[in-house]
């Protein structure tokens, strides 16, 4: 992971297409990582920065923008063992705002674009963006009939079978028939806080009496993701996944004039909604509700990333149409990562099970976004060297969602201190460490010497013999 770029816009067309490059790259690994392997490497608020650097480069250079354009797909294709079918209508993104302002703006351009007055007021919908993996679901006459992820917009993942073991997904809508023939319904599946750690926590003990290696998950997200995208559905089914329904895809009819109303439909048909949604007069109202979803964050049963604003009325979104990835009736009004400065303690080396050495920064106890933090992922000895972090510097600490907090810089670096240095010898056992050519893993080569290893091994050994 290196700084992200901060500095002015390129100068040059050639400068610009090499960074778009980059940038182009950087992005799709990324996703590879966030989409297809459920395992993110950054923060969501380090990913959208890549995400709006490359918007503004290519705002600046149109010449340059490329093919492959990760501002031209959204997320990842699929990948692995799910069967993959087209949607009906494709699944969008959000275009994404940071600040007041940049809201602001959003309902300016909705104005201009809808040839309105400057002052006039534009209702809106705002409701807390759930940070959890979205899919569409396809209601013909009343009866759940198939369920797709988002995939990369255009192509989703078969997941009905799975999908029909979540309490909170109707088989069958609720209310009074007549049903629309095709009605989509599109929402987030989500893990809550709570049912997230007795997960991870299930998941380790699981681990210990087998002895095979835990598998825990990072955050909800990826457990909603991991534990939905399963070829055996049966493995859903002990996983307690909840959905909230936001929007919808291909319908035969729609059933309300506004967003809002459409919201009411969505309840009578059973669907559970955030409790927090609620419909403004116009961006000031909009704001209110941001800052009350945000300072309700901490104790809201699941994560969120932001807050997501509508157009209410039908008609005008269907007016506004859409650019590109992303409709101009909506924006998510994205939550700053949290971050805080402290002192680093220590570094300590963990060795793996595998022989990894991982290098963890042992922090003073501050609170990061409600989150009491100790320690932060330094990923690798690399990571170490381009932070230029040393003991005894203060440091700034970032937390975005349920991420492993963060080391973003050394806030002290002025200041003479000796710098970090690795010994290239496992912590455990003495054993030299050695990585191979090209890999950023340093590993303790002491084998069944190294007690971090053997442990595992003979766990191995004696369960298999058992
Ligand atoms: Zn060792």
């Amino acid at each position: 992971m290196t700084a992200l770029p901060t500095s002015a816009l390129p100068a040059t067309e050639a400068e610009a297409a090499a960074e778009l490059a980059t940038l182009a790259e950087r992005i799709a690994y990324h996703n590879a990582r966030y989409h297809t392997d459920d395992a993110p490497e950054i923060s969501d608020a380090e990913y959208d920065a890549l995400v709006r650097r490359n918007t503004a480069i290519e705002a600046a250079f149109p010449a340059s923008v490329r093919a492959d354009s990760p501002s031209r797909s959204v997320g990842a294709a699929p990948a692995g063992h799910l069967s993959k079918v087209a949607h009906a209508k494709p699944m969008m993104s959000l275009d994404n705002a940071f600040s007041d302002e940049e809201v602001e703006e959003f309902v300016g351009r909705v104005r201009r674009f809808l040839k309105l007055a400057d002052d006039a007021p534009v209702a809106l919908t705002a409701e807390p963006k759930i940070d959890g993996l979205s899919c569409s679901l396809r209601y013909e006459d009343g009866r759940l009939v198939q369920a797709l992820t988002r995939g990369d917009g255009q192509v989703g993942e078969d997941v009905t079978a799975n999908v029909r073991t979540i309490a909170d997904i109707p088989q069958q809508l609720a209310g009074e028939p007549p049903y629309p023939a095709v009605f989509e319904i599109r929402g987030e599946v989500y893990m809550a806080k709570a049912d997230f750690a007795a997960l991870n926590a299930r998941l380790l003990a699981d681990a210990e009496q087998t002895g095979k290696e835990a598998r825990q998950f990072a955050n909800p997200r990826n457990a909603a993701a991991g534990s939905l995208r399963q070829k055996d559905a049966g493995i859903t089914a002990e996983r307690t996944l909840r959905f909230l329904a936001h929007g919808w895809g291909e319908a035969s009819t729609v059933p309300a004039e506004t967003q809002s109303a459409i919201v009411d439909q969505f309840r009578a048909w059973g669907f559970a909604v955030a409790d927090a949604f609620a419909r403004v007069e116009d961006e000031r109202g909009a704001l209110g509700i941001y800052r009350a979803i945000e300072a309700g964050r901490a104790e809201l049963p699941f994560d969120i990333d932001g807050v997501v604003y509508k157009v209410d009325r039908l008609d005008w979104q269907a007016r506004l149409g859409q650019v590109a990835r992303a409709p101009r009736w909506a924006i998510a009004h994205k939550f700053p990562a949290e971050r805080a400065q402290t002192t680093l303690n220590a570094i300590d080396i963990q060795v793996g099970r595998t022989g990894a050495l991982t290098p963890v920064a042992r922090l003073d106890p501050v609170t990061v976004g409600g989150v009491v933090v100790t320690n932060a992922t330094l990923h690798n000895f690399d990571e170490i060297e381009r932070l230029g972090v040393r003991v005894g510097d203060r440091v700034l600490v970032q937390r975005a969602g349920d991420v492993i907090p963060q080391i973003v810089e050394s806030l002290t670096a002025a200041e003479d201190r000796p710098a970090y240095v690795f010994d290239r010898l496992c912590p455990e056992c003495g054993s030299a460490a050695e990585r191979e050519e090209g890999e950023v893993v340093y590993r303790c080569t002491g084998g069944l010497i190294c007690p971090a290893q053997r442990v595992e091994r003979l766990i191995h050994f004696t369960s298999r013999h058992a």
